[in-house]
């Protein structure tokens, strides 16, 4: 235990310095690599950061450094795009909290991958993955994947995890959001569940986030009125409501979130994805 936990904490010392060394260093793009047939597709977009819902709170987002980096990839919910092809290489997966509808296929996909997991310690050591996959952290906790540099931010929720449905839920530490910076990108925020806190100014303050991800459906979380105040709060140019429609009880709508705003008096747009469509953003 001893022997693991000097590990975790070795790593994050070096996953902050290498953060620092990447902020301080003018970004050098990643030799190109030879394009295998079938990805002109892809090339088209390269220079732009790509982001596509999986329904519920589940994202991909592709960086302009060729990072690919999923979120709360529950890729099984009821929301998600029939048909639509799963990426074969992620660099990095992040896990908001313990709850199924987040942590969703994460381990699958981490040894599918090879992909990093990032999230709270305890969340990420119950997945029990080797070592070198385990980015257990904890909110403050700063992070480089290729040109991303992803923060642990406070999020006001609960987290538990359940290795199966039977089995009983264990503690998995702070529920987390996200704020992915993205060289020659936008700054990304993903709150993970959550309802509207004060300390969002201060997330807006340090990382001047620009596109929010934010749940509106309530009961779990936020709802589109608090949404709209947390859009205010953010100071955000961009919100994408997530976390509403997969069940009844998830009632708030996009629609009931743009009239929030325009009571409110809020400035930013909302944009809402079509499951499985990659969007520039
Ligand atoms: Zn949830």
């Amino acid at each position: 235990m001893r022997t693991k936990l000097m590990a975790v904490v070795v790593g994050a010392v070096l996953g902050v310095s290498g953060a620092a060394f990447a902020q301080g260093t003018p970004t050098t793009p990643a030799a190109p690599k030879a394009a295998p047939a079938g990805k002109a597709a892809a090339a088209a977009t390269a220079g732009k950061t790509e982001v596509t819902w999986w329904g519920h709170a589940a994202f991909v987002v592709k960086t302009p450094g060729g990072a690919v980096i999923a979120i709360d990839p529950w890729l099984t919910n009821p929301k998600a795009p029939q048909g639509a092809t799963w990426p074969e290489a992620v660099d990095a997966i992040l896990v908001s909290h313990g709850h199924f509808d987040h942590v969703g296929e994460s381990k699958a996909l981490a040894q599918k991958t090879n992909a990093k997991v990032f999230g709270s310690f305890e969340l990420v050591s119950l997945l029990a993955l080797p070592e070198a996959q385990s980015m257990g952290g904890n909110v403050g906790g700063t992070f480089q994947v290729k040109d991303a540099t992803i923060h642990f931010v406070e999020a006001v929720h609960s987290s538990s995890y359940q290795a199966d449905p039977k089995a009983p839920a264990q503690y998995a530490g702070a529920p987390m959001g996200f704020v992915i910076e993205i060289a020659n990108g936008p700054t990304l925020y993903h709150s993970g569940d959550t309802g509207a806190f004060q300390s969002m100014a201060l997330i807006a303050e340090q990382f001047k986030p620009t596109v929010a991800l934010l749940p509106v459906g309530g009961h779990f979380t936020m709802d589109p009125a608090q949404a709209a105040v947390a859009a205010k709060l953010l100071k955000v140019k961009t919100v994408v409501p997530m976390h509403f429609g997969t069940f009844p009880a998830l009632a708030g709508t996009p629609d009931a979130l743009t009239a929030a705003l325009k009571k409110g008096r809020g400035t930013a747009k909302v944009v809402v994805l079509e499951p499985g469509k990659a969007t520039a953003l």
